[in-house]
């Protein structure tokens, strides 16, 4: 089945009680048991619930997994994750990470005594390089953001299978639409739901997919006992929101790929990052492991003044923390999602004063052009 089929009919999709063809929200904490020693299959909502089922078996579908849970956002998934890790082990990850991600690990990892190395993850050499004997995990997220760089995630895995290192990749930026970390090599993959796939901006929820069982069991404990699960509530929405992410992504793709185009050629503009613009560092390692170029763009303007100017003259985008709505949405990564993040840490990943990250929405392409020419003049 190709992916878009996928995406209608490749997991529960119709209730198998009433044959309700939206799965119902199943708005519930627990379950009764007729016989004491026996039940559904399910007890209690924090244990398991058919509609957050439903989306768990979604996410395996498209990502091509046996195994898949659901958390009650992407970064509760990011540390079920992490907790893998135990007292004395070693992480590494690449410098250019998540936020949120770069925080948990500041906030916890260093205080339960796991030690982090950050490299740059566009050169396999610094990977290889990073290595001790403790390392037991690699985390990619691929591209990067907010600068979209690319990672090799076959050299990265193709190496830690060497060395017996469990990878882990966020693929929240290029969603199961158009890369599958887990057929490239990597044993677990993490999605912010959040963001492409539900796709309304209306759900926060965290989604990870895995084909090595016992890893799953092992997550399935942290899920219950660390106890950040999807409500039914948002797991109903999110089966809503991804039925169109295949024709979601395609117009956002397309769009992200003319702005950048516009915005290369634009006067105002000093830098672009785009994976499919072919100047760009990582775009044939892109190529190679992608399908499309993604919906997620980043530029600079030349000084911190023009930044306000910039954001307040900007009609069509919403300006908002956040990524992968129907609604494009113009951030800035420098106090928004990397505020948490030391300066000297920002800078040194290159998240400047002076750069805008814009995730393309699903809008008629000559208003986000002519809205960000306005802007962009007005500075
Ligand atoms: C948003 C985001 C997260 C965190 O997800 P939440 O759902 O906000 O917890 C993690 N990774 C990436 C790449 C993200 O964009």
């Amino acid at each position: 089945m190709n992916i878009n089929t996928k995406i209608l009919h490749d997991y529960p999709v119709i209730d198998p009680v009433t044959g309700s063809s939206s799965i119902p929200k199943y708005q519930t904490s627990t379950f009764h048991q007729k016989n004491v020693f026996t039940h559904t299959g399910f007890s209690y909502t924090r244990f398991g619930n058919p509609t957050v089922e439903a989306a768990e078996k979604c996410i395996a579908s498209l990502e091509n997994a046996q195994f898949s849970l659901a958390f009650s956002s992407g970064m509760a998934a990011i540390n079920a994750v992490l907790f893998l890790l135990s007292k004395g082990d070693h992480l590494v990850l690449g410098k250019n990470i998540y936020g949120g991600t770069f925080q948990s690990i500041h906030l916890f990892l260093a205080r339960f005594g796991i030690d982090c190395t950050f490299v740059d993850e566009t050169d396999i050499d610094s990977w290889q390089k990073a290595i001790k004997k403790e390392t037991k995990m690699f985390y990619i997220e691929t591209p990067s953001n907010p600068l979209l760089t690319i990672t090799d995630i076959k050299k990265v895995t193709e190496l830690a299978n060497e060395y017996q290192i469990l990878t882990v990749a966020d693929n929240t930026f290029m969603t199961p639409i158009s890369q599958h970390p887990l057929d490239l090599g990597v044993d677990i993959v993490i999605h912010s739901a959040t963001k492409f796939i539900n796709g309304h901006s209306d759900v926060v929820a965290g989604l990870v997919a895995t084909n090595n069982e016992e890893l799953y069991q092992q997550l399935k404990e942290h899920q219950k006992a660390l106890g950040g699960i999807l409500g039914p509530e948002d797991a109903w929405l999110l089966l809503l929101g991804v039925k169109t992410l295949g024709l979601r992504m395609e117009k956002s793709v397309r769009n992200a790929s003319e702005l950048a185009n516009f915005l290369v050629n634009h006067p105002k503009v000093t830098n672009v990052y785009y994976p499919g613009l072919e100047q760009h560092a990582g775009h044939s390692i892109h190529q190679k492991q992608c399908e499309d170029c993604g919906a997620i763009l980043s530029f600079e303007v030349d000084s911190v003044k023009q930044i306000e100017t910039l954001f307040t003259h900007c009609r069509v985008p919403i300006v908002a923390v956040s990524l992968g709505g129907v609604e494009s949405i113009l951030s800035y990564p420098w106090a928004m999602s990397h505020a948490s993040m030391p300066e000297k840490d920002r800078l040194a990943m290159g998240v400047t004063e002076t750069l805008v990250r814009l995730s393309c929405g699903i809008e008629d392409v000559e208003d986000l052009i002519a809205d960000l020419d306005d802007a962009l003049n007005a500075m």
